[in-house]
């Protein structure tokens, strides 16, 4: 709930759809989700070096980083991981406002949480990319070794061990992470966004 009163919203001189006609490109938020080790960081980085690339104006909303930053007074707790994404999805929008293609990379678990973040976008501008992989295969690739410590009881609340991971519903896009490479995975990502007109 907002604890602040008599604030209007400021709508600036140059708008998104100035931005985006400069730019010559829409600006959008793609949501990357899904458990710990299953792709999110790699593909969404991967899709950033290619719209880089591209000339397209990105930026990458990674996880770690936040939390070294922004949300550096939050935990693992429900009401934490829900207000984590509450934040970083007015962050996105931000960069959305500003033009640019915004790529996250956060587990995300809860649906109700993702919805909360759609639901403060325009329709079209927030895509949820479900990257999906057996807990198995991201228990096997480890990158960071975390699956180990929540085995060993090291880390609890740990996402598909002993906190839930919602897969979404009805996302954009869905990456089989297990039977895809990642160039496939970008290619899959960059196709949505043809399509869309966005870039
Ligand atoms: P997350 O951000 O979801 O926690 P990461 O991207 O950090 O996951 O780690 C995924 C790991 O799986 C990386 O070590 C990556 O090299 C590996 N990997 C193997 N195949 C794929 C694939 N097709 N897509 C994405 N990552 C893959």
């Amino acid at each position: 709930m907002s604890k602040s009163t008599n604030i209007t919203w400021h709508d600036t001189t140059i708008s998104k759809a100035d931005r985006n006609a400069q730019n010559g490109h829409g600006s959008c938020t793609l949501w990357f989700t899904g458990l710990s080790g299953s792709g999110k960081s790699t593909i969404a980085n991967a899709v950033s070096n290619e719209l880089f690339r591209q000339g397209i104006n990105e930026y990458v909303l990674d996880g770690d980083n936040i939390r070294h930053g922004l949300n550096k007074d939050l935990g693992f707790s429900d009401h934490d991981r829900t207000e984590n994404i509450r934040r970083i999805g007015e962050v996105a929008k931000l960069f959305v406002d500003s033009g640019k293609i915004v790529t996250t990379a956060f587990i995300s678990p809860f649906r109700s949480d993702r919805e909360q973040v759609r639901d403060i976008f325009t329709e079209g501008e927030f895509i949820e990319v479900f990257v999906s992989c057996p807990i198995e295969e991201c228990e096997k690739r480890d990158p960071k070794q975390l699956y180990a410590k929540a085995r060993r009881g090291e880390i609890k609340d740990f996402t598909g061990i002993d906190s839930p991971y919602e897969a979404p519903e009805k996302p954009e896009i869905t990456i089989h992470s297990n039977e895809v490479t990642v160039g496939e995975a970008v290619e899959q990502v960059l196709n949505y966004l043809r399509e869309k007109n966005i870039i």
